[in-house]
């Protein structure tokens, strides 16, 4: 039996219960999910208090950035510039900018009869969304790296029943991503283009050798619960925080890895990835959230992991099963890497 290193184990839930399964076979799979789920409560029981630094009051970020409205409906606090609107869920890290939902790092309290956020949060999740060009002026645009989810001895999340088996899915969808965005110029490589085994690190490594600019990591996702369905994007954490599926800071969430020198180049992409794919494929929005998977903390340029819906959900899988979802999927990845590619550019033009 070979466990998984305890970062690949902070996955999703859904990951996690996936990830559990393939480990220990299906029939063992509620003990390896009993086991992990004792392993992840001792770890929160040792957890360090959420401290991030100081917070502001929204309205104050509303002054300070010249915001024209700030309103406030019991726990829905909206904050709105002429073309964009942040809303708040009060208590929660629920943010919608522009109806897309994104995971704040730690969330809006009210403190002294004020709604506040994090000066963390601020840096890293607010401005870079209404400044991108600040976010990306170091980051470049020439070698996208795409990165087919599983492999060879690893199938991912499988419905064999129906034939679908999610290794054979994201290749198929990378190599169409590839295969537009050379249209538009733009050098894009696979960090495998067959059925075969690919380690996580492997997939790290090629990509810095390569001297990637971008990288997008592709999947579909999978669930105990069948009900689970949407899209959702990972990014990596700033250090010092907790992933979405955890309220608490561990020792190890305060280390900075090579992806926390993007932590705002990062937003950005993983914030027009999810907007794209919600455009093309119409499913739930579960939003942009934070998670320490291998490949996005290891590789040394902005990256993003998509998940693009739930083989394990009735509703979703239908649709994946189909090769119109399959197109948009295409079309919603593209369109994100091409927006966030001409906003590098811009940000250049800008910031020479
Ligand atoms: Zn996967």
């Amino acid at each position: 039996m070979n466990l998984p290193s305890y970062y690949r184990l902070k996955k999703s839930a859904a990951h996690r219960a996936f990830d559990a399964s393939r480990a220990f076979g299906a029939g063992r799979a509620f003990g390896a999910g009993l086991l992990v789920g004792v392993w992840l409560a001792a770890e929160a029981a040792s957890a360090a208090s959420f401290i991030m630094g100081d917070a502001v009051s929204l309205s104050q970020l509303s002054h300070r950035y010249n915001f024209l409205a700030y309103t406030v409906q019991g726990k829905n606090l909206e904050l709105r510039t002429k073309f964009n609107t942040f809303t708040f869920e009060g208590d929660t890290r629920k943010v919608e900018f522009n109806n897309i939902l994104v995971w704040l790092n730690a969330p809006v309290a009210r403190h002294w009869g004020s709604w506040t956020i994090r000066d963390l949060d601020v840096d890293k999740t607010i401005l870079p969304l209404i400044h991108p060009s600040q976010a990306l002026k170091s980051e470049s645009w020439r070698l996208v790296i795409l990165d087919p989810g599983h492999g060879g001895q690893d199938p991912g999340a499988s419905d064999l029943r129906r034939n679908l088996e999610e290794k054979r899915i994201t290749l198929e969808l990378a190599q169409h991503v590839r295969t537009i965005l050379q249209k538009y110029n733009v050098d894009a490589r696979l960090t495998r283009g067959s059925d075969q085994t690919t380690d996580l690190d492997q997939r790290c490594l090629l990509a810095n050798r390569f001297g990637a600019d971008l990288f997008v990591s592709i999947h579909l996702n999978a669930a105990a619960n069948s009900e689970s369905s949407g899209i959702q994007t990972h990014i990596l954490p700033p250090a010092g925080c907790p992933i979405t599926e955890s309220a608490f800071v561990s020792s190890r969430d305060r280390v900075a890895f090579p992806g926390n020198r993007h932590d705002e180049a990062n937003m950005v992409l993983g914030y027009y990835l999810q907007k794209s794919l919600i455009k093309y494929t119409r499913l739930e929005d579960r939003g942009v959230r934070r998670s320490r998977f291998y490949v996005i903390r290891n590789v040394a340029c902005p990256a993003a992991l998509v998940e693009c819906g739930f083989i394990s959900s009735r509703n979703d899988r239908t649709k994946i099963m189909t090769s119109a979802y399959r197109d948009n999927v295409v079309r919603g990845i593209t369109e994100g890497i091409l927006t966030y590619l001409n906003m590098v550019k811009r940000a250049q033009a800008l910031n020479p």
